[in-house]
């Protein structure tokens, strides 16, 4: 099989950081066989490899050493339609967005509370994607992948994947080691609207949907999201960059009796996610800055590029918060884009 190898190949306009770093290889993947000719080939078989989607959750902090693979596999469609649930498949370079809207089109509602979430579908199993109270993993059925030692393929289905809140397999043990190259999604019916979210229930309301389709959570959901986070196309971003942290009840009531103003959401295992911007707002840290890195003045939890920092200048930002953070609370805050 053919492979196009590109040499020093700049990868600022591959990720939504836009951060200067060049590849010494990339290679499109277009079909899963592909992934095999490069595992079997004399001069990229053997070289690191990093497997790049949309770039939207990635932070490059050097130029990546080895090979970029950039995956570009195609392909949505319906595996099965029955009365329970319908069943899709997307290829893992197709844009999250755009499957979201397909599935639209086609009558199946389910997908609706993540819209707009930038990047590719087979990144969406990698941290689990979640927005407006949904994660992927409740639609997931199952991943076909590659292993990036052997070559071979294999299917994972929910279990396997170990998902949890921004997590998974691939973000952990699996972490740089397959390429997930499709990806199935089960939509159950009847579809019923998840509108646990307040801000977007509030939003329907005012907007006078008090029973809503899968289209008007569609249109909330998108409508929230463009006055709140900044547009990766104007404003170099990559989302939230610091997860919401999750402790138990006593931690959680330690920190309520110092700031009793602190937002906290219970979960239902017992413990409580703290909210991350709150506590960065309170810290001083909005709109904080290390060369053109910034907190972005709208949203605490999103840095920014306002042009031309490094992704060194990002770091050094992102640990200048955390370290405030810590100092403050007591919580460690963790990352949510995958450092290169
Ligand atoms: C403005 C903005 C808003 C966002 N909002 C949200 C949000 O609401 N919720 C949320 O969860 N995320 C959000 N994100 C983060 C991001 O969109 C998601 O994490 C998305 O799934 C990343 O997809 P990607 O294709 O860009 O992945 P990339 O950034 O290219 O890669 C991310 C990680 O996945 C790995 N990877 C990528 N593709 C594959 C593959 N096919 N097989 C194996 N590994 C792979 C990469 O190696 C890397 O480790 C946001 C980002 C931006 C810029």
């Amino acid at each position: 099989m053919d492979l196009m190898i590109q040499r020093d190949v700049d990868l600022a306009d591959l990720s939504t950081f836009r951060v200067p770093a060049r590849a010494q290889r990339l290679v499109r993947i277009e079909h899963a066989r592909q992934i095999r000719a490069v595992v079997d080939h004399p001069e990229l078989g053997v070289l690191p490899k990093l497997v790049l989607g949309g770039g939207s959750n990635v932070l490059l902090t050097r130029d990546p050493s080895g090979v970029v693979l950039k995956i570009e596999i195609g392909g949505m469609h319906v595996v099965q339609d029955d009365a329970d649930s319908t069943l899709i498949e997307a290829g893992a370079g197709v844009a999250w967005h755009d499957l979201v809207c397909w599935t639209l089109r086609q009558g199946f509602g389910g997908l609706e509370n993540l819209a707009l979430i930038p990047g590719t579908v087979g990144a969406a199993p990698v941290q689990n994607i979640g927005a407006y109270g949904m994660e992927l993993s409740e639609r997931f059925d199952s991943v076909e992948l590659v292993d990036l030692t052997t070559g071979r393929s294999a299917t994972l289905d929910r279990a396997a994947c170990r998902f949890g809140y921004r997590d998974s397999l691939f973000k952990g043990p699996l972490a740089g080691k397959s390429v997930i190259t499709r990806v199935r999604l089960r939509l159950p019916k009847p579809w019923r609207a998840q509108l646990g979210y307040a801000e977007l229930q509030r939003h329907l309301e005012r907007a006078g949907r008090r029973d809503p389709s899968p289209q008007d959570v569609f249109d909330a959901v998108c409508a929230i999201r463009r006055a709140k986070l900044p547009d990766p196309a104007r404003l170099g971003n990559a989302g939230s960059f610091f997860k919401n942290p999750v402790v138990n009840r006593t931690i959680r009531n330690e920190i309520l009796d110092e700031f009793p103003e602190i937002v906290s959401y219970p979960l239902e295992d017992g413990s409580y996610k703290l909210a991350a911007a709150w506590m960065i707002e309170a810290c001083g840290c909005k709109g904080r800055s290390v060369g053109a890195a910034a907190v972005d003045t709208r949203h605490a939890l999103v840095l920014v590029n306002r042009g031309g920092a490094s992704g060194a200048d990002v770091l050094r930002l992102a640990e200048s918060v955390r370290a405030a953070v810590r100092e403050r609370f007591g919580i460690e805050l963790e990352y949510e884009p995958v450092l290169v």
